[in-house]
């Protein structure tokens, strides 16, 4: 596994400005995340989480169902700007944090860095996973509605079934996605209580269709960030997780385990490999 130097080996990290072509409609590509998350954006990236807010509403939720579970040691597929991944570094986890844009894991290493954490990154895409990352987990982490990056659905069951291989044979798989149903049948609306925490960004689709959702993200300063996500309905998402073979899934709604369909923002699956 190798932790790479970011700097100046990864030409993510020198794009300033989003460029997803001339119709952004029509752009509904599973790559497309590594010119979304340029610099600058991954700059901002924490004002929208808000790391005090976030931990304040997700509380001890991972960690009391890794600890349930007697698992240590966790892969945080998609860490981002390293929220999880700090949060279960201090908390006693063995952690390794991989995410396909090399700007969001430099951001991860320096922000943990603050927290006084070495983190162990590794620049790696699902769908090539095992590619990249050597040995087994207890448990793999996929959060902050990351799934949703994938608009192929082979690249879905690829990226499941890499997962699938990388735990070992008791493993357990969390993934959490927005409640696409509820923006696809209702229209959309947010309690803005859960994950995206921070209160001076506006987050909110611009466009929605059955194949794609384009979410704005306007800050303070004025500047304005866009995503193109597919939207995940959650019993498509429960399909794909059962036919890539895992066990026993459990579908939490904004961290409760009963819940109306049309109430929480997120949904969060977990999984068990055998
Ligand atoms: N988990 C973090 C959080 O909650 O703040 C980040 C969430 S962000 C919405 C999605 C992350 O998934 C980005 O950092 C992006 O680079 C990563 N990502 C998207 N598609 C990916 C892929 N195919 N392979 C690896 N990482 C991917």
């Amino acid at each position: 596994m190798d932790t790479i130097d970011f700097r100046d080996r990864n030409s993510d990290l020198v794009a300033r400005e989003q460029d997803i072509g001339d119709d952004p409609i029509a752009a509904r590509d599973s790559d497309l995340y590594r010119g979304e998350y340029v610099q600058t954006f991954v700059e901002k990236w924490d004002e929208l989480i808000d790391w005090g807010a976030r931990a304040e509403s997700e509380g001890q939720f991972f960690i009391d169902m890794l600890k349930a579970r007697g698992k240590t040691k966790v892969l945080d597929v998609a860490c981002g700007t390293g929220f999880h991944s700090v949060q279960l570094v201090k908390a006693g986890f063995d952690v390794t944090s991989v995410d396909g844009s090399a700007a969001m894991l430099a951001k991860a290493f320096e922000n943990a860095k603050d927290h006084h954490i070495i983190l162990r990154t590794c620049h790696a895409d699902w769908r090539t996973l095992n590619r990249d990352i050597h040995g087994k987990f207890d448990a793999i982490i996929c959060l902050g509605n990351s799934f949703t990056h994938l608009f192929q659905e082979q690249d879905r069951r690829r990226a499941l079934a890499e997962f699938y291989a990388a735990l070992k044979h008791d493993g357990v798989l969390i993934i959490d996605q927005r409640n696409y149903d509820a923006i696809l049948d209702n229209g959309y609306s947010t309690k803005h209580k859960f994950y995206y925490c921070g209160d001076r960004v506006t987050a909110e689709p611009e466009h929605v269709d059955e194949g794609l959702t384009r979410f704005r993200y306007a800050f303070p300063d004025k500047s304005e960030y866009k995503l193109n996500m597919f939207p995940l309905r959650k019993n498509y998402m429960r399909r794909l997780l059962s036919e890539a073979g895992f066990q026993r899934i459990r579908t939490f709604g904004d961290f409760q385990e009963t819940y109306q369909e049309d109430d929480p923002d997120f949904f969060i699956h977990i999984v068990d490999k055998s």
